[in-house]
């Protein structure tokens, strides 16, 4: 069918845009402003033959009509002819999918910025009261201005803050443990999905990795196994990478200390946060501390100056158990008396 001749509303259709699985979506210009705009076009004949695609479309109109935010897609208005339906919405030509295939990896400064824009947007919509479901980088476009735009809110679910949701959907290699689990569910998906997202930033791979993404068996067992936590990253980027992607939704970084996490904060580059473990003489292990200190970057007097000047905080357990190797040596680590210490002394040690 030859689309650039079709007209609907006050918008002369024009090519596609792109295509989705349900959905086709088309330029279309406004004919009296000339603005213009994108419109996604879903057929009636599509719809009648699946009882979901009725669902999928109804939902995303209207929560996109709950939601009015600079990093997701403003809805337009919704339209009906015979034989379709549409809904016309602002037009993004970027695509974020396409800019992270170009350029491979990210640098945190730069990933930083959009992890502020797709924390902002998710903490938004929490607000409002809406779980997305699947997020994942096909669906964040980039404006000309270089800003993440959230799209496809067709498996978006709203949230009263009590009910939990329990069904099986979204994308499997940004799905949440819990999801494959079977488990009742709630906003902390989402925050598994940015997880998987901000590895995708940093690393440019996926952070589980299976011949068939669609195996779920296998993706899960690859989750509950854990990810490759780089070494090359800063030790905030590292620490904020095993909280988001922490397969208990309840020991997973919540949504306030997301915004809090110092990688999230830091304006000064990866190396600020320059944390070490320092351990004590009282509980002082020499291999644990021999490789903490080669890992820390840590000189034999850098070690004793901390220790003696007891520029030092008590740890949690979390951070460190982000590096396996560590995991070893998790008996002493847990101790009392192992502490965190930053070489930044103007900053507050981060644990
Ligand atoms: P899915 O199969 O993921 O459910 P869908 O059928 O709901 O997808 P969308 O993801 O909303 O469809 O859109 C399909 C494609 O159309 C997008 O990947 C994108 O390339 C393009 N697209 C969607 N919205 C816009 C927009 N506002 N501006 C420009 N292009 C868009």
């Amino acid at each position: 069918m030859d689309t650039r001749r079709r007209r609907v509303g006050n918008y002369a259709l024009g090519g596609v845009l792109g295509e989705g699985s349900f959905a086709k979506v088309l330029l279309g210009t406004h004919i009296l402003t000339g603005e213009e705009v994108a419109v996604k076009m879903v057929r009636k004949k599509d719809v009648n033959k699946k009882e979901y695609l009725r669902k999928h479309m109804r939902r995303e109109a209207a929560m996109l009509q709950r939601l009015h935010h600079p990093n997701i897609i403003q809805l337009y208005e919704v339209l009906e002819t015979d034989s379709s339906y549409y809904m016309v919405v602002e037009l993004v030509e970027g695509n974020f999918a396409d800019y992270l295939a170009d350029r491979g990896r990210l640098t945190e400064p730069e990933a930083r910025r959009f992890m502020r824009q797709l924390v902002h947007t998710v903490d938004h919509m929490h607000k409002i009261g809406v779980v997305h479901r699947d997020l994942k980088v096909q669906n964040l476009l980039l404006s000309a201005d270089g800003d993440i735009k959230l799209i496809d809110f067709g498996l978006s679910h709203a949230w009263d803050g009590d009910h939990l949701l329990s069904t099986q959907c979204g994308t499997p290699a940004y799905a949440a443990p819990e999801i494959y689990s079977k488990r009742k569910y709630g906003p902390a998906v989402d925050i598994w999905s940015v997880g998987v997202i901000f590895y995708k930033m940093v690393m440019g791979c996926r952070p589980f990795h299976v011949e068939s993404p669609t195996n779920l068996a296998k993706l899960h067992s690859a989750i509950m196994r854990g990810c490759t936590i780089p070494n090359d990253v800063s030790l905030n980027c590292a620490d904020l990478i095993g909280r988001l992607l922490q397969p208990s939704e309840t020991e997973r970084i919540t949504m306030d200390q997301l915004i809090r996490h110092p990688w999230m904060e830091d304006d000064l580059g990866p190396l600020r946060w320059q944390v070490a473990v320092v351990l004590t003489p009282e509980t002082v292990n020499r291999d644990a501390a021999a490789y903490v200190a080669d890992k820390y970057r840590l000189s034999a007097a850098d070690v004793s100056a901390a220790v003696k000047g007891r520029q030092v905080s008590a740890i949690t357990a979390t951070y460190h158990l982000l590096d396996k190797k560590l995991r070893r040596y998790r008996g002493v680590l847990h101790s009392p008396g192992v502490y965190a210490w930053t070489r930044d002394c103007s900053a507050t040690p981060q644990v």
